[in-house]
């Protein structure tokens, strides 16, 4: 069996003799569409970007069509409830070769919203944007160099990060705490301007967790990782769209996504208190047949007393933490709902 394919005459017939009709035509599209596939796809996902969407895009298809190869951007809109799908369906029907859109049926989150962008891209690279501007996307091309240098994870951290002091304090704790306890090197852990290789994206696909941080899960899989400085801007329109409660989940979702030192820690420091504790009771023992009974240092005692119980209560939150992601995945519900794909794949 001889396939001709975009002029190349490929000779399956080795492998084709054990395929029924329908397997034929399904190998026959996937070799169509590997042939047609673009070299680079964007993903970018959207929630309520309306005002920022059209200054993207043009300034992103300007710095893709310089690059001279072939590209697809591919926008999940995240529930927007602002004009973001009108813009997002404007820029597919203006150039449906290049623009796919995913339209999530409801907010399922950024992270989420990047998966289901991996899982249509077709790139043997595949960069990572904010909609928002914050991440220019005239900094693409600095990282596809590095990437072709032979890179098969190349991450940007931002040069004079405009954000709030109290988010950048948050971040250096965050970066700090997740340098101790896995073995996740990043300098800059939440820029999201970021490409990927093929092989790390089809590894990122097969996992299955429900809540997760993917950077730090690409780290994971990477075997020659890099890094680039990129510029970074103020929000061009509108405001963040995580609240701090938001942010909190996430970085959670980054801490016991990848390691267990929090429980391990507990433990540790269980083991210690139990040890105080038997001397502090043997001393308060020896004391009451010594001396009989005292009531001295009752409120010392108090303090030790309600130290411990905060610390236990901290502790029944964080293996919650664990338990209820674990519950989740046991689940095993859908990560997300799409309404409507936009796409022309001919
Ligand atoms: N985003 C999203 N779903 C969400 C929250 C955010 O798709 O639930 C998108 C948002 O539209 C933007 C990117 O994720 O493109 C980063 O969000 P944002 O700029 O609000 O985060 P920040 O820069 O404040 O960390
Ligand atoms: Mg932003």
């Amino acid at each position: 069996m001889v396939l001709n394919t975009l002029g190349f005459q490929i000779n399956f017939k080795p492998f084709l003799i054990g395929l029924d009709r329908t397997e034929f035509f399904c190998f026959s599209a996937y070799i169509l569409m590997m042939a047609s596939s673009p070299y680079l796809s964007v993903v970018i996902p959207v929630y309520n970007e309306a005002n920022n969407l059209q200054a993207l895009y043009t300034r992103l298809k300007a710095v893709l069509d310089q690059l001279g190869k072939g590209y697809e951007i591919i926008f999940t809109n995240d529930g927007s409830v602002d004009a973001s799908m009108q813009y997002l369906s404007s820029f597919y029907k203006e150039d449906p070769k290049h623009v796919r859109v995913i339209d999530f049926n409801g907010n399922f989150g950024q992270h989420t919203a990047i998966i289901a962008g991996f899982e249509k891209a077709r790139g043997d690279v595949i960069f990572t944007l904010d909609a928002d501007l914050q991440n220019p996307p005239e900094e693409i091309p600095k990282l596809l160099a590095k990437i072709e240098e032979g890179y098969d994870m190349v991450g940007g951290y931002r040069r004079l990060r405009q954000d709030s002091s109290l988010r950048k304090l948050a971040s250096k704790l965050i970066n700090w705490f997740r340098e101790l306890s896995t073995d996740i090197k990043m300098t800059d852990q939440g820029c999201m301007l970021r490409a990927y290789k093929r092989p790390i994206i089809d590894a990122i696909i097969r996992c299955v967790e429900r809540s997760t941080f993917i950077p730090a899960l690409a780290y994971k899989f990477a075997a020659r990782p890099a890094e680039v400085e990129v510029d970074h801007h103020e929000r061009a329109e509108g405001v963040s769209k995580y609240s701090y409660y938001k942010l909190i989940r996430l970085n959670f979702d980054l801490i016991t996504g990848f390691t267990l030192m929090p429980l391990q820690l507990f433990t540790i420091f269980g083991m210690l208190t139990s040890i105080m504790n038997g001397i502090l009771v043997s001393v308060l023992l020896y004391r009451r047949f010594a001396y009989g009974p005292e009531a001295e240092g009752l409120f010392t005692l108090f303090a030790i007393l309600f130290f411990l119980i905060s610390v236990a209560i901290t502790g029944i939150g964080l293996i919650g933490e664990y338990v209820g992601r674990t519950y989740q995945a046991v689940q095993q519900r859908p990560r997300y709902i799409i309404r409507q794909v936009l796409e022309d794949l001919s």
